[in-house]
């Protein structure tokens, strides 16, 4: 969905994205990821169906991985 830009449930491409650190506040989509404060998750909404994707900033994936990589046993 967020690279096709197509919903992969009923095929249409009417979504929009809605950015997570923009709303954060507002919209309640500021998400934290277990004790990852700051991670910016995006949501992207098919008009058509309702269905919804959560995708995380990959610049938030590259501190989430070096946050727990020693956790990682
Ligand atoms: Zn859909």
């Amino acid at each position: 969905m967020k690279n096709t830009r197509l919903c992969p449930k009923c095929q249409s491409s009417d979504i929009i994205r809605i950015r997570g650190k923009q709303e954060a506040y507002g919209a309640g989509n500021y998400v934290r990821v277990g004790f990852i404060a700051n991670a910016g998750v995006h949501r992207y909404v098919c008009l058509t169906c309702g269905f919804t994707e959560e995708w995380i900033d990959r610049e938030d994936l590259d501190r989430i991985r070096k946050k727990y990589k020693d956790e990682k046993k």
